[in-house]
């Protein structure tokens, strides 16, 4: 199974994402930890993308589509993967198609989870994430053990400020590449508002359909 997970930042989609790639055997590529990777490993590519990441923008096309590129050749996605956090923009879902079909593989599903702005703020400013593990909890939805709040990270970019940057950068450069997968019917979309464990059901659900 190959599929992208389109979605606010916030929406939920790293959650769901590790319990789909757990259940169906396929690689989870998710750019916005491939990007924090190369920022805490100080590469040339981590220093250019935290300036944007900081500030809540996104991080310029050339830069993540090759990395992109590289990683869905990695033998691990030989069974199918996940991509969450990309395409964000029209030329991102453009090279994806190029590389895709030069490969000879082809999407089966778009999933877009759907939360509003109003819900978003508050999932991103109460996100933290275990370091050791890579869980991700939140302060009331998902509460961490009392024995791991000394290690919990909470992202410079989980404020505020620039999650209503990020949101922006949501609204204008992600979300018109929906149509782009819609005219070949592999859009799914599922409500991200409820629990935990409804949001996972209804994207089965919406995958087996
Ligand atoms: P994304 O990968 O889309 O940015 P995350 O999976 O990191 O989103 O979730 C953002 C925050 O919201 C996390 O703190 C997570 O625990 C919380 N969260 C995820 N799904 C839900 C949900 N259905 N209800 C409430 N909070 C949620
Ligand atoms: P979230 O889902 O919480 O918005 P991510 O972890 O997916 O966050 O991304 C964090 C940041 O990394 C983004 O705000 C952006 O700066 C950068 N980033 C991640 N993926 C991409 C992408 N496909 N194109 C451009 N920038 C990206």
């Amino acid at each position: 199974m190959r599929m992208i997970f389109i979605g606010p930042p916030g929406a939920g989609k790293g959650t769901q994402a590790a319990r789909l790639v757990a259940r169906h055997g396929i690689a989870h590529i998710s750019t916005g930890d491939m990007l924090r990777a190369a920022v805490r490993a100080g590469t040339d590519l981590g220093r250019e993308a935290q300036r944007y990441m900081s500030a809540g923008e996104l991080v310029p096309d050339e830069v993540i589509i090759g990395m992109v590129r590289e990683r869905i050749q990695e033998p691990d996605c030989a069974r199918g993967f996940l991509l969450d956090g990309f395409p964000r923009t029209l030329p991102q879902a453009e090279a994806l198609d190029a590389a895709l079909s030069e490969a000879g593989i082809a999407l089966d599903h778009v999933l877009v989870l759907e939360v509003p702005d109003e819900l978003i703020v508050q999932r991103i400013t109460g996100r933290r994430m275990d370091p050791e593990t890579g869980e991700i909890y939140h302060l009331e939805f998902k509460p961490p053990p009392p024995e791991i709040a000394d290690r919990l990270v909470h992202r410079k970019d989980d404020t505020e400020e620039a999650c209503r940057a990020r949101l922006e950068a949501y609204h204008r450069q992600t979300a018109p590449i929906i149509p782009f997968y819609e005219a070949r019917g592999l859009v799914r979309r599922v409500d991200g508002v409820g629990s935990l464990d409804e949001v996972a059901a209804r994207i089965e659900a919406a995958l087996g359909a």
